[in-house]
């Protein structure tokens, strides 16, 4: 910070509407704080823009001084990716207006909203898009990576939804951005991450959805995981898009439908989602209630404000976090086998692993419609490793990479790549797979000297 002169901090300052953040200001460390306790970075600025015109003078001046850059959504990533250490930050989390056209279903969202502002406007009319199962997550960067949660077998992935972008690219452009203009750039934000410019607005599809939907979850002992999981691969064979069912192996929460003795203990539950009636479900809610002897179940109706809600005291900010990922396109025997081994030595009681079951409308476009390619992908499986004191590092981190590489065998090829660590640039191809050369020339036309590179990186090539 002290290499940077105070005329030159006041000179920045003074062309923006929103505020400048440095070390010296009493806002600094909150600022510099991200989802995951892990990330501890010292950006020199932070700049928390109010509009798209801060974005750009914000861009310029990283670009013109030669700062290393970064740009925040909703600061969920894993990897902390949305700071850097001596550079200059964008920060867009007082940029979170949603303004929604119910006559054309459109939703138009500004770069640092989050899943909760979204939909909670959204559903004021009785419509959403496909997002996330955490509501605190960041739009935008969720929505860059390709994004999918409850709604994703339905009506796609979030980018499937994804109509039109502003964004502002490294030479200072300031680009409005559909499938007719700058078609390739269009392309490479649909999954191509942060790598192309900072996006001040999203515009989206919209759905009638809920307000009332049917979800919830059937329990299931560890003991009897093999067996169910089984099970629940085969009816996944033949399920329709109307339905989506997860898989959570982890130690029991608190629940109130669960007896107490069970709270703590270690369960797969398999978590329903639906639009139709829960009365339209029953025969698929005995079908899975079949597949074991539940501890404890509870499936009904409610908001789906409510629902992208709840697994929010599950995930909240600040504690440590290291994730592995593995698409499955099938969970063969020698899979689950792994999955429940892993599952029956979780580190903590707060590790979980996560089964997020794609297919259906999100498994349609084809694999280069969009430059996340991954549409075969049946199941994105995410290991969840969460703990609190750095004493448990590494008991954490080995057990999740040891799980990964024992499961490994048996995953599909690609990666989901919002799930990816800091620690794993070598499956950033992995991740693009028969996107990744289009990728990179985009890149190289767009920017060339890779201004934006504090993410999963593409190389201008
Ligand atoms: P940030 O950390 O703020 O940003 C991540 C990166 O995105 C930045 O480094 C930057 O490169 C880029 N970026 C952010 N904003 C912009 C912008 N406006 N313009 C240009 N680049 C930008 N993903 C799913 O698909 N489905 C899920 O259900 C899901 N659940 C999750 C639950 C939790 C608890 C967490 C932590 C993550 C989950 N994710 C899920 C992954 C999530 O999609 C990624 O972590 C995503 O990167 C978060 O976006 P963000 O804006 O909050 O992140």
């Amino acid at each position: 910070m002290d290499t940077i002169p105070h005329e030159q901090i006041n000179d920045f300052r003074s062309q923006l509407r929103g505020s400048l953040i440095t070390p010296a200001d009493a806002a600094y460390d909150s600022a510099r704080q991200l989802w995951n306790a892990m990330i501890d970075k010292r950006p020199a600025l932070i700049v928390r823009c109010a509009g798209a015109a801060d974005v750009l003078a914000a861009v310029g001046h990283a670009r013109k001084q030669g700062l290393p850059l970064a740009v925040r959504g909703g600061g969920h990533n894993i990897a902390g990716s949305a700071l850097c250490d001596n550079g200059l930050v964008i920060d867009l989390s007082a940029m979170r207006a949603v303004r929604i056209d119910a006559a054309r279903r459109r939703a138009v969202v500004e770069g640092g909203a989050t899943l909760h502002d979204f939909d909670h406007e959204a559903q004021s009319f009785g419509l959403a898009t496909p997002l996330g199962i955490n509501s605190t997550t960041g739009v935008a960067g969720l929505t860059l990576g390709g994004g999918f949660g409850w709604l994703s077998r339905k009506y796609g992935m979030t980018i499937d939804n994804l109509v039109a972008a502003d964004i502002v690219t490294a030479d200072g452009s300031r680009l409005h951005i559909d499938a007719s203009h700058e078609p390739d750039l269009f392309w490479a934000i649909r999954g191509g991450g942060g790598n192309f410019g900072v996006v001040s607005h999203f515009e989206f599809e919209l759905h009638p959805v809920g307000p009332q939907v049917s979800a919830g979850m059937i329990v299931f002992p560890l003991d009897e995981a093999r067996q169910v999981l089984g099970r629940y691969r085969d009816m996944v064979d033949t399920m329709g898009d109307d339905l989506s069912v997860w898989g959570v192996l982890r130690h029991a929460p608190p629940l109130p439908f669960l007896p107490n003795d069970w709270h703590g203990k270690q369960v797969l539950a398999l978590v329903l989602f639906s639009l139709l009636p829960a009365d339209a479900l029953q025969d698929a809610i005995a079908q899975v209630r079949s597949f074991g002897s539940p501890v404890g179940e509870h499936v009904g109706a409610l908001p789906y404000v409510s629902w992208q809600q709840a697994f929010d005291p599950l995930l909240a900010p600040g504690e440590r976090n290291y994730w592995k990922s593995h698409n499955f396109d099938r969970l063969a025997d020698p899979a689950i086998d792994v999955i429940v081994d892993y599952a029956g030595k979780l580190p903590g009681p707060e590790c979980e692993i996560f089964l997020g079951l794609l297919g259906g409308a999100a498994s349609r476009p084809a694999p280069t419609a969009t430059a996340y390619p991954s549409r075969a992908a049946r199941w994105a499986m995410n290991v969840h490793t969460r703990w609190q004191e750095p004493a448990q590092d590494s008991a954490c981190i080995g057990w999740a990479r040891e799980f990964f590489a024992r499961a490994a065998p048996f995953a599909a090829s690609g990666v989901y790549v919002n799930f990816l660590t800091a620690d794993e640039p070598d499956r950033i191809t992995e991740a693009y797979g028969p996107n990744y050369a289009r990728l990179r020339a985009i890149k190289a036309q767009v920017d060339p000297h890779n201004l934006f590179r504090s993410n999963q990186n593409i190389a201008p090539g």
